[in-house]
């Protein structure tokens, strides 16, 4: 398959179809894509340094730090949660991980991160990207920025932020990702270090615990923006590109 017949049969995976003129039949994948080689991505952009783990998760294992977010009042983030969301997906070393936007409603009530019609188009996403986060070959792991939905999902304060990003960090650690992927502004601008508007954020290599960060948008707004679902493809190609370089 050429690049432009590979590129359009994963942006069908994905839901998107090209504009007619210049569309030709999408083919829809289910196999892993190929490697894809192309040019050394942009150069990289370094976040500022991240607050250590804290010692309560610093030694955990990942079932111990599942049970101990169950239960965290390390901010005040616990007080109106139904249920924290640790994440899902490869239980044991992912290539990807998957930081995603403070759960929602859906998400604090099911206790599971990015479920329904987002959910659905993130897997499509890591479809075409040759990633998986549900089966024992699970490849992804998807954990939000905060385990805790924020009461009526305001921005999660720089605190809670803070004392939540050491259980990412253990997870991370656990995890050994090669590629982290932030979706969703407050997810970006966390993992980034910087404040710029998410459009402005993306296309760029970033770094966090030393590990690559690419910043795209997140699928519930390309449920309601489709037409961004080409960029979000763009920004998955990097991904790729970053951890076959
Ligand atoms: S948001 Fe994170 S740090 Fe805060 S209570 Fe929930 S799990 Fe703990």
């Amino acid at each position: 398959m050429s690049w432009d017949q590979r590129q359009r049969a994963m942006l069908a995976e994905m839901g998107y179809r090209l504009p007619a003129a210049s569309a030709v039949a999408a083919e829809v994948v289910e196999a892993e894509p190929e490697p894809i080689v192309v040019a050394a991505p942009p150069p990289v952009i370094v976040r500022v340094a991240a607050p250590s783990a804290p010692s309560s998760f610093a030694n955990l294992d990942m079932p111990a730090l599942r049970e101990a977010v169950s239960s965290c009042r390390a901010c005040g983030l616990c007080e109106q949660r139904r249920n924290a969301v640790f994440g899902n997906g490869a239980l044991q070393q992912a290539q990807w991980l998957v930081v995603a936007d403070p759960p929602d409603e859906g998400d604090d009530a099911s206790g599971e991160a990015l479920g329904g019609d987002a959910g659905r188009l993130l897997d499509r996403m890591l479809s075409a990207a040759g990633q998986r986060r549900t089966g024992d070959e699970a490849t992804a792991f998807v954990t939000p920025i905060v385990k805790c939905r924020p009461p009526r999902g305001r921005a999660p304060q720089p605190a809670e932020l803070d004392a939540c990003e050491a259980v990412l960090a253990r997870q991370a650690e656990l995890l050994r990702p090669r590629v982290v992927l932030a979706m969703g502004l407050q997810a970006a601008r966390r993992l980034t270090g910087l404040t710029e508007p998410l459009g402005k954020l993306r296309g760029r290599v970033h770094r966090w615990r030393d590990l690559p960060v690419i910043v795209t948008y997140h699928p519930a707004y390309l449920l309601r923006s489709p037409a961004d679902k080409a960029g979000a493809w763009d920004d998955l190609c990097l991904a790729l590109r970053t951890v076959n370089d």
